[in-house]
């Protein structure tokens, strides 16, 4: 019996679940859709929760206004760098095994899921409640940013870019 994993021993190697991804309520009150993903974005975000051994709760992937215009080729900041070829390659991550990102309960598998991200080549950036990783290019490891004021913004999700 594991307490802290009421809906299943997810990863797979456990006993064959695998971690789920799904849209939380306040995701599907505002549009959010997996399916809106470009591929390699869909599998980096499954390979995030696999390896981290926690089930993921999407609060957006194209939906919303963002300044990053990896969610849906749009930016809210900064119209210079609108690029829709960049359209679905961004989530954000509003719970982490049911628990809203930003609490208590959820504190341990954010540190989880944030660790595999850095660890992910097929991750870009990572931007959460404790901080803001952005890797210089492909391949290269990710490198803290000095943005306070972006981190500010997650304190209730974590933001994430696939290559
Ligand atoms: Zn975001």
């Amino acid at each position: 019996m594991n307490f802290s994993d009421p809906f299943g021993l997810c990863p797979i190697e456990k006993d064959g679940v695998p971690c789920k991804l799904y849209v939380t309520a306040y995701g599907a009150a505002h549009g959010a859709s997996l399916s809106a993903l470009q591929v390699s974005a869909r599998h980096g975000l499954y390979d995030l929760a696999q390896r981290s051994g926690h089930d993921l709760g999407v609060n957006a992937t194209t939906n919303g206004t963002h300044d990053d215009p990896r969610h849906n080729g749009v930016s809210n900041c900064c119209p210079e760098r609108d690029d829709p070829n960049k359209a679905g390659l961004a989530v954000d991550i509003g719970e982490v095994d049911h628990h809203v990102v930003g609490t208590a309960e959820a504190s341990s598998g954010v540190a989880d899921v944030q660790q595999t991200g850095l660890d992910t080549p097929g991750v870009m950036a990572v931007i959460d409640p404790n901080g803001y990783w952005l890797a210089p290019s492909q391949g290269k490891p990710k490198q803290v940013q000095n943005d306070p004021a972006t981190v500010r913004q997650h304190g209730t999700h974590m933001h994430v870019d696939f290559w």
